[in-house]
């Protein structure tokens, strides 16, 4: 253990970015003490129970699992003794309107193949797709997710300058449509890797080719699953935290961050002031300022950069078992150009949605009854912007029914014993996540990484940022970098 800071430390907010950073505190010898408004840790990355089901409330997809391996090797501990997950042996089932049908396999070459048989696109269209976003993440890698972007020292070191010769390779002056609709012939392929703009809530068809670089944490580097579900990612960091003698405080919204001149204070909670060395935010940048610094300077410019888009879910336990469906699957829309005309543009549904189905009763059979699965079913959605939400959540519902009936042969609606439902408005309301976005700003303009929020304040010196809303971005591996990020900062 390195042990160097002294003082006591408040962290806003128990999302992943914010339990992370209280391990590294800890860690680095500071008291922590985690406020959260919520009744329970983790934020977007939390679970419940219902009719017998259980359901990740959130995120769905596990990668780069080595970062939170990480955090119990800084703090001396055996990763496995608190946290055990699995690679993936395929990463996505894939259902188009036009019947086809086809299995993502993890491994790059048994992938490609899969893609020349089902698909008709040469594998080595494939293959060359994923080592170019090998190198895009080479690049970007050291550069733009290790360190802060607002810092000189990040400029002026060996990696810059390999990052500075390489940086045509991040194809940033064409959209990833563009770009992939030039390596692949076949338009099913292009609309399976221009997906993956959805990673981090884009529109393919204006994010920078530079997010190709996402199927190489998927394929590369592999997709996994944590034992007990991902909220066990959660449990796990919440168990570790508190072992370093973290503590929280649950249902303990605060209320502002109390400044004096160029430094923070402490924080107001229950209207009091309690005094604190180091202050960081884990909620939403665009809230920290305007309802906890409100008085403070505004940094309007990257406040009102336009969001990332969201999601509404419907969480059904259905009583019935699909052979042909796995932990991972997608059901394409007909016409994804139209689908993201609707989402970034119209800020609404389209009416043939892509239909995405997380069901983790596959690899955790007690997440269902004898007999059912858990159905964690999602369509992206615009950010808030007061929208008729249960208007449009209704014709969704209908939508989704529809189309999963006739893709899988099946009427879904009457196999559906029990439901929940999350909207951007409850997302925004659970989690004070600015308009319910899920990646907090859209990565839509190829600037996008310069218009995040630093991960330090220039107004306060002892106040960071942590989490999906801050630099380097969304995304838990993204929110555990911010926190390692901070770690350093503050060291
Ligand atoms: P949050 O999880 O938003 O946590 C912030 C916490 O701060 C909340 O608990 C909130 O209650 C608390 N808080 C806010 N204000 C205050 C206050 N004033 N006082 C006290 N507490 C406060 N990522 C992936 O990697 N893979 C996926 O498959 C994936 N899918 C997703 C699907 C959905 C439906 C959603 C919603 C997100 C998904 N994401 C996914 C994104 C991922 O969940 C987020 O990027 C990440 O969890 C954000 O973590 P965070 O720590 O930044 O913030």
């Amino acid at each position: 253990m390195n042990k160097v800071g002294t003082g006591k430390a408040a962290v806003i907010g128990a999302g992943i970015a914010g339990i992370a950073t209280s391990i590294r505190l800890a860690v680095q010898g500071y008291e922590v003490e985690v406020y959260e408004a919520n009744g329970y840790p983790g934020g977007k990355l939390s679970s419940f129970e219902l009719g017998g089901y259980r359901f990740d409330a959130g995120p769905s997809l596990f990668t780069m699992p080595h970062l939170v391996d990480e955090l119990f090797k800084v703090a001396g501990k055996d990763p496995e003794e608190y946290f055990q997950y699995i690679r993936l042996p395929e990463t996505c089932r894939y259902f188009y309107e036009d019947g086809t049908r086809f299995t993502a396999h993890a491994e790059p070459e048994k992938l490609a193949q899969e893609i020349e048989t089902h698909l008709g696109e040469p594998a080595d269209h494939v293959l060359a797709h994923l080592r170019d976003s090998a190198v895009k993440f080479e690049v970007t890698e050291k550069l733009f997710l290790h360190r802060s972007l607002h810092k000189v020292s990040t400029y002026f070191n060996q990696d810059a300058l390999k990052g500075y010769l390489n940086l045509h390779r991040l194809d940033a002056f064409r959209s990833m449509n563009k770009a992939n609709s030039s390596r692949f012939k076949d338009p099913r392929v292009v609309q399976l890797f221009n997906r993956y703009a959805t990673y981090n809530g884009s529109d393919p068809y204006q994010t920078p080719a530079t997010m190709n670089i996402i199927p190489h944490l998927e394929y590369n580097i592999g997709a996994y699953f944590p034992r007990g579900g991902m909220v066990a990612i959660t449990n796990s960091l919440v168990k570790l935290a508190k072992d370093l003698g973290v503590r929280f405080y649950f249902n303990a919204p605060v209320q502002e961050v109390v400044t004096q001149e160029k430094k923070v204070v402490g924080i107001r909670i229950n209207d009091a002031l309690k005094p604190y060395d180091v202050v960081v935010s884990n909620m939403d940048v665009v809230n920290t300022f305007r309802k906890l610094l409100p008085k403070a300077q505004q940094p309007e410019r990257i406040l009102r950069q336009p969001k990332s888009s969201s999601a509404l879910i419907f969480y059904w336990g259905i009583k019935k078992s699909f052979t042909e469906l796995g932990l991972h699957n997608i059901f394409f829309s007909s016409d994804y150009p139209t689908e993201f005309n609707h989402l970034f543009q119209q800020k609404t549904i389209y009416q043939d949605p892509t239909v995405y189905i997380n069901i983790t009763s596959k690899y955790e059979p007690s997440d269902a009854p004898a007999g059912g699965e858990n159905w964690f079913v999602m369509v992206n959605a615009p950010a808030n912007d007061g929208q008729d939400w249960d208007a449009l959540i209704d014709q969704t519902r209908q939508n989704i029914i529809k189309k999963l009936s006739r893709l899988l042969g099946q009427e879904i609606g009457s196999l559906i014993e029990c439901e929940a439902i999350l909207d951007p408005r409850l997302i925004e309301s659970r989690t004070s996540s600015s308009q319910g976005a899920l990646y907090g700003n859209s990565s839509n303009n190829r600037f996008a990484a310069f218009l995040r929020h630093a991960n330090f304040s220039t107004q306060f010196n002892n106040l960071y940022f942590v989490g999906g809303s801050v630099h380097p971005g969304g995304g838990i591996p993204l929110c555990l970098l911010s926190a390692k990020i901070v770690g350093d900062l503050v060291k």
